[in-house]
């Protein structure tokens, strides 16, 4: 290992290896250091890919059970589990290797160890000194465990889950936010008897409500029971399995084979002795960076999950792009606040912007108008349920501020709005906008169209 560095990138997550590529792409000589032995971090390893892998099989599993409604019955599926394991575990080595690829192609050194900081300008990596120029910190985050619960293998967190060690008959899952609405669509589909616990008064909280219930009421055909205003307030671990005590909404016990915690994530930044550095870590283990990237010390960065919330893989590279561009000199800023959300359940529930409410608890002038998919001629055709597209807008000047898609493919067909909203787009530049037919991304124009009155969809 060499021991001097001009830029140094802790962590090689989608933040980390994007900003150490790009640093590299502007002439710097670049240093990535991340304990795992593969590049990519939570996303590529054991999050985002691994999981939409197995999300991907269960949506076949489903389109396949729903033909029967068009005449066309496969019989039941034999799920070879270790095949299925191995092919998510390609897919995942396919991916991370690509990575490796490109760090050695622009020359970007790749450390392994653990690294944590020993001065101003220095780290140690298990043991021995490196001195940096620049730092940046994209040491991303880790699942929450709740206090209190009993060491237990059949306890698991999302990385356990997507290891795919067996299917339970029974599973329940602490947490309805996206790791657990996801898991739910995993399992399910794979034959679990799934039951969903969550606090809040809705799944997918922060979401809109109308476009969750739609989801709710998906994941209950799907045979999955869901708890919403519910607490767990003990877990018990027997010889035959867990059982979790429940107040609020749902009071009474619910026993499981297998229990997924999800209750979110907790940032890292408490676990690379920053203090030695001169940085301040937040109590949630945050680091604070401004839209730069700039930690209070000039010469270190912070990017990713590492800075708080949204903890998404796609602003962690937006943010690692804007860290190494200020590093090298050229002038960047995160210019949006605009960071998308994507579900990737059955059906996708996707949003950007503003919430209806949202926009009412801050006062903002907005209106929502909306398409539902039961009448979309793609839709029905592609055999998908029940449906809509949302999108909020500014009452007077009919700019959009927001959108909201459930249904098959939200998280694809989200884009025009995100991108409607970056570019300052009407309701009429969508309406007037030719989209071809018949496509799902219609929808989109339809609930424009709706809003002007133009509409003859409905
Ligand atoms: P991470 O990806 O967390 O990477 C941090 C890296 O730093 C790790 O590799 C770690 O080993 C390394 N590290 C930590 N400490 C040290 C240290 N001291 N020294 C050296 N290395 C260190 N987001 C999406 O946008 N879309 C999705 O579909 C999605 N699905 C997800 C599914 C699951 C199950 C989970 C858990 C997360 C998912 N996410 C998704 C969130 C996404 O994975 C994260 O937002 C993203 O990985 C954050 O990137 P990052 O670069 O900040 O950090
Ligand atoms: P989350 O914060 O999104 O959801 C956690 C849920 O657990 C919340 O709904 C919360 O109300 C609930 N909760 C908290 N304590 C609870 C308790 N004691 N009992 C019952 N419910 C409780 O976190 P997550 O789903 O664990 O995901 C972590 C992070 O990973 C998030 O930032 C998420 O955006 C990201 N992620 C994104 C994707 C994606 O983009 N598709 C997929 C997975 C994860």
């Amino acid at each position: 290992m060499r021991d001097k560095t001009d830029l140094l990138v802790i962590g090689a997550g989608p933040g980390g290896y994007a900003c150490a590529f790009r640093a590299a792409d502007l002439g710097r000589d670049v240093t990535v250091v991340d304990a795992r032995e593969t590049l990519g971090g939570v996303c590529l390893n054991e999050g985002c890919i691994p999981s939409k892998a197995l999300l991907h099989a269960a949506e076949t599993l489903r389109d396949a059970a729903h033909m029967g409604a068009w005449g066309i019955t496969f019989g039941a599926p034999k799920i070879d589990l270790d095949a299925l394991r191995a092919r998510k575990n390609d897919i995942v080595s396919q991916l991370t290797g690509g990575l490796g690829g490109i760090a050695k192609r622009r020359k970007v050194r790749r450390v392994q160890g653990t690294a944590r900081f020993s001065g101003a300008n220095t780290v140690e990596i298990d043991g021995t000194e490196m001195r940096f120029d620049q730092a940046v910190i994209a040491v991303g985050s880790a699942p929450i465990r709740l206090a209190g619960w009993p060491e237990d293998a059949r306890i698991w967190d999302s990385t356990a889950a997507l290891e795919l060690r067996e299917v339970p008959d029974t599973l329940a899952i602490v947490g309805g936010g996206i790791i657990g609405l996801e898991m739910a669509t995993i399992y399910s589909a794979l034959g679990s008897q799934v039951t969903v616990v969550e606090l809040a008064g809705q799944i997918a909280p922060g979401a809109d409500a109308q476009a969750v219930a739609i989801l709710h009421a998906a994941l209950t055909a799907q045979g999955v029971t869901v708890h919403t205003a519910t607490r767990v307030d003990a877990v018990a671990a027997t010889a035959s399995g867990l059982t979790l005590t429940c107040s609020g909404h749902f009071k009474g016990r619910i026993t499981a084979d297998a229990v997924i915690q999800s209750v979110g994530r907790r940032a890292n930044g408490d676990r690379i002795n920053a203090q030695a550095a001169g940085l301040t870590v937040t109590d949630r283990g945050t680091i604070e960076a401004d839209a730069t990237g700039r930690t209070r010390l000039p010469h270190i960065f912070a990017i990713g999950d590492v800075t708080g919330n949204p903890m998404l893989a796609h602003r962690a590279t937006h943010q690692g792009h804007i860290a190494a561009e200020v590093a090298t000199g050229h002038t960047a800023a995160l210019g949006t606040t605009l960071v998308p959300s994507v579900a990737y359940t059955s059906p996708e529930l996707a949003w950007v912007g503003l919430t209806e409410a949202q926009a009412k608890a801050d006062g903002h002038p907005a209106k929502a108008t909306s398409f539902p998919w039961a009448a979309s001629g793609r839709n029905l055709a592609s055999g998908g349920g029940d449906g809509m597209t949302k999108l909020i807008y500014h009452p007077q000047t009919h700019r959009l501020l927001g959108g909201t898609i459930v249904g098959r493919n939200a998280g694809e067909l989200l884009a025009e709005i995100t991108l409607a909203i970056e570019m300052g787009a009407t309701l009429d530049d969508i309406g007037l906008t030719v989209h071809a037919h018949p496509t799902l991304s219609e929808t989109v124009a339809f609930a424009a169209e709706k809003a002007l009155g133009t509409l003859t969809d409905l």
